[in-house]
């Protein structure tokens, strides 16, 4: 399991609510106030690489996707 799909796991689990209920005591993510993992991509959810710059709040990934969508120039 990776940060990102926590939540997928929790789906997964639906039918087991035994080990659910053992997996939430054991693996839920803690809920935080400031840090690196406050700050996720709007579209994937990674917390590596993020550019807050313009209050886009996308991962470095996303962001290439998205530049020329938002009106980023190449100049090289
Ligand atoms: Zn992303």
């Amino acid at each position: 399991m990776s940060y990102s799909n926590y939540s997928k796991a929790l789906k997964q689990l639906e039918v087991k609510p035994q080990k659910l209920k053992k997996y939430l005591k054991h693996n839920a993510p803690k809920n935080r106030k400031f840090g690196i993992a406050v700050r996720r991509c709007r579209f994937c959810g990674r917390i590596g690489g993020h550019i807050r710059k313009y209050g886009m709040e996308l991962c470095r990934h996303c962001f290439r996707e998205q530049a020329k969508k938002l009106g980023f120039r190449k100049y090289s």
